[in-house]
């Protein structure tokens, strides 16, 4: 049976359901929350073929009428404005009002993009997610925030627009490649260093998640969740300097400098430089002295385990220690022009820090490199 986490976000509770065979059952699940019956689905063209079908029958089972169904290309490209603009002349062109809902059927880039056309289109038109990727169902499809790139930068133009409700099916990962899956299970771990009950669930169960076994896929996504919303709930809008939602960058700050390093050219997906981030932030933590000196092999096993490389030398290709100091001298996620680290003291006791001395991280890029 499928399982039910209520999220307080926004202006309205709402849930997060997690399990198998949801998409069959889509038009009861969100017939309720809905102010009317009907939708305009937007995915991409990888999903579209995959899990489009499925979807469909479950609205119309429960007499909820699609009225459009927009597909952009797959990847990271479409999260851009003129992709916005053709999705939302898309909606309104098929008679879209304000009472008919947006469905995002895809990863996070399609939950982004139709989040924000939602978001904008007649100053707001509900939103219900339906993600596809594990990166989306324990990540990007909770909190709220949607937007599209920039040249200046990624995730420049957006807004906070929370869903009606979440719908992770773990059937549909079933489809998603390995690496797309081992990828997204790093933000799960990430989310597993933050609340030290799913860390230890995630050393005995983690390698069955990754395994695609739906019953470990359920737990992981749920608790991921959980994690989550309450880091979110406590900090909405990332207003905090020192804990909320900045607690959720653990990882992000090596993972962000090696990803741009990659330059978004697939040698290093998102989730793979956080795995790599994770493993940075615990040797950074044992160096500086804040958790045992055994901490960082404990951390950096468990994501071998998964298959994930967890150690700058995993990677395919070698990146500078100027070219990532310098990346990360200039991470947006920076207050005051220094950079900021989540280090960790263990599973479950994470803090921020702008203090780290930059001959630390240089030293330690230098050993791992
Ligand atoms: P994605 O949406 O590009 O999906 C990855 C690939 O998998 C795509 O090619 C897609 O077509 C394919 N795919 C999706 N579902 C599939 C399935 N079930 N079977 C087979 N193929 C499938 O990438 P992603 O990793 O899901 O999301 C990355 C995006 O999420 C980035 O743009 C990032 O900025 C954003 N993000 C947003 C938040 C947030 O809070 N809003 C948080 C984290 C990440
Ligand atoms: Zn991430």
């Amino acid at each position: 049976p499928p399982r039910r986490l209520p999220v307080g976000l926004g202006e309205r509770t709402y849930d997060v359901v997690v399990g198998p065979g949801l998409l069959a059952r889509a038009g009861g699940l969100i017939g309720p929350v809905l102010p009317a019956r009907r939708v305009v689905v937007v995915t991409d063209s990888a999903v579209a073929p995959l899990h489009l079908p499925a979807l469909r029958a479950g609205l119309e089972a429960a007499g909820i009428a699609i009225l459009a169904e927009i597909a952009v290309p797959p990847g990271e490209a479409s999260k851009d404005f003129s992709r916005l603009q053709e999705v939302l002349e898309g909606m309104l062109g098929a008679g879209v009002d304000r009472r008919t809902a947006v469905v995002a059927l895809g990863g996070g880039v399609v939950g982004d993009l139709a989040g924000f056309a939602a978001a904008v289109a007649m100053r707001g038109l509900p939103f219900v997610q339906v993600p596809t990727t594990l990166l989306a169902q324990v990540d990007s499809s909770v909190g709220g925030k949607t937007g599209v790139n920039l040249k200046a930068g990624k995730n420049l133009a957006g807004a906070f627009h929370q869903p009606r409700i979440v719908l992770a099916d773990t059937d549909t990962l079933a489809t998603l490649p390995l690496r797309e899956l081992r990828a997204g299970y790093a933000e799960v771990a990430k989310h597993g260093l933050l609340h030290g009950p799913l860390w230890d669930w995630c050393e005995t169960h983690g390698a069955a998640a990754v395994a695609g076994e739906t019953g470990a896929l359920t737990h992981a996504v749920l608790e991921s969740c959980r994690l989550k919303a309450s880091v979110v709930a406590a900090d909405e809008r990332e207003e905090s300097a020192e804990g909320g939602r900045a607690l959720l960058n653990l990882g992000h700050t090596f993972g962000h400098a090696v990803e741009a390093e990659a330059r978004f050219d697939g040698t290093v997906l998102h989730g793979e430089a956080v795995a790599i981030g994770l493993g940075l932030a615990a040797s950074l933590s044992a160096r500086l002295g804040h958790c045992s000196q055994e901490w960082p092999s404990r951390v950096i096993a468990h994501l071998t385990t998964v298959g994930l490389p967890a150690r700058i030398a995993d990677l395919p290709r070698r990146f500078t220690i100027e070219a990532l100091m310098g990346r990360m001298s200039k991470d947006k996620k920076n207050r005051d022009g220094r950079m900021r680290f989540v280090l960790m003291r263990g599973a479950g006791d994470c803090f921020t820090s702008s203090d780290v001395p930059a001959e630390a991280v240089t030293a330690l890029l230098r050993d791992e490199g």
